[in-house]
Parts: C-alpha cells; structure tokens; sequence
C-alpha cells in the first residue's frame, strides 16, 4: 500500500503517519527527517540543503525527490506512507514517474486548530523531536524525552508567522490537491475538534484507505 498523507502545517500528518505505520505495518517516510538525516550525515546532498537554507532561501524542488527517491526505492515491495511530499504539483508529477501512489489522504483542519496547537509546540534541538505544552508535554519540562535534548519554541511556530505559512501553503497545495482529486486518489478526512484523540482520527483514515 502507498499511502501519501497531505495536509497543512500542524494537521498531524506526521502522528498520524506513524500511528498507521504500526497498523498497517508499512514504513513511514517523513522528508522532513529525511533531509535532517542528510544534514546530520554531512552527505553531498546534506550540505548543499545547508548552503539553501543557510541562505534563507528554499530548498528546490529536485533535491528533495533526489533524496527521496533513494528511500522511496528500498520500500516499493513493502509499500509506505509519505509524509511531507509532494508540497507542489510539480514534487506530485516527480513523485508520479518514481512509482504509482494507492490514495492520498487529504487532512481538513480550520486554521484556529492549527495555530492554537502549533504555538503551543516545542522541538528537541538534538534530535529534531516534537512535543506539544498543552497535548504531547515532555516527562520532565524543556527536556527531550528520546535524548535529553534541550526544547525550544521555532521562530516559525509564532501565531503571525503560522498564518502567513498557512495562506502559503494553501496557494502551493490547492492545485496539488487538484492534481490527485483528477485522478481520483483524493480522500477527505475532516478534523474539526480540538480535542479529537488522534486514535480515532487514525480509524477514520483506515476507513477510507
Ligand atoms: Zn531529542
């Protein structure tokens, strides 16, 4: 089963992605850890992804599905859920010509949601680990729980911030979500309650796949 799960900044995608790894016992590939594993491996690709993002500007599209395509390969007998990409239409048709996707989950979260849990969010600046002041709080406070990192607030995560990185990532994703709706792969998951426990929206997810 290939299973690409795609929705806003703070929709969940990644919970959600590794609470059906264990359900359907297909690996979750998450780019965002893909690139930090480059990063942190000081490979050719990870230093020229510093070099981008040293510089403030993004990193291109072809050197995300470089690495991606290295771990989507290793896994096309077993399947897998994608978290993270295709963020452009143009990621979409590269992700096309590497192999044929089952289903793409769309996550529907109204922005309040979003920015309220996001703000509330802390990241492990050894590990890149996430956790959550009001639903996923560290065991001892401002500490890492995996490796006793340090946590911080991401200057990304400020409330004025979150919105202007919604309104981008809707003018970039609303033709990708076009893109899979055309081929019939698109399935909508609404999440429009705060305190849905992420097991039940797993179970919503499993029913549509
Ligand atoms: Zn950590």
């Amino acid at each position: 089963m290939k299973i690409v799960i795609f929705g806003p900044p703070g929709s969940g995608k990644g919970t959600y992605a590794s609470r059906l790894e264990k359900r359907l016992g297909v690996p979750h590939i998450s780019t965002g850890d893909l690139v930090r594993e480059e990063i942190r491996n000081r490979t050719p690709l990870g230093r020229t992804i510093e070099k981008y993002s040293s510089s403030g500007t993004l990193v291109p599209d072809e050197i995300i599905t470089e690495i991606l395509k290295k771990r989507v390969a290793s896994e096309l007998s077993r399947g897998f859920i994608l978290e993270g990409y295709p963020r452009t239409v143009g990621q979409a048709e590269q992700l096309e010509k590497i192999t044929r996707v089952d289903v793409v989950v769309n996550l529907n979260v109204p922005d309040k949601i979003i920015v309220d849990r996001l703000s509330a969010r802390l990241q492990c600046k050894s590990c890149g680990a996430i956790y959550n002041e009001r639903t996923m709080k560290p065991k001892v406070s401002g500490k890492c729980d995996k490796c006793g990192g340090e946590l911080f607030r991401r200057v990304d995560d400020q409330p004025e911030v979150i919105r202007e990185r919604l309104r981008v990532y809707r003018e970039a994703s609303e033709p990708v979500v076009d893109f899979y709706r055309s081929r019939n792969l698109l399935r909508d998951v609404v999440n429009d309650d705060p305190n849905a426990d992420p097991g039940q929206i797993v179970d919503q997810i499993l029913k549509l796949i």
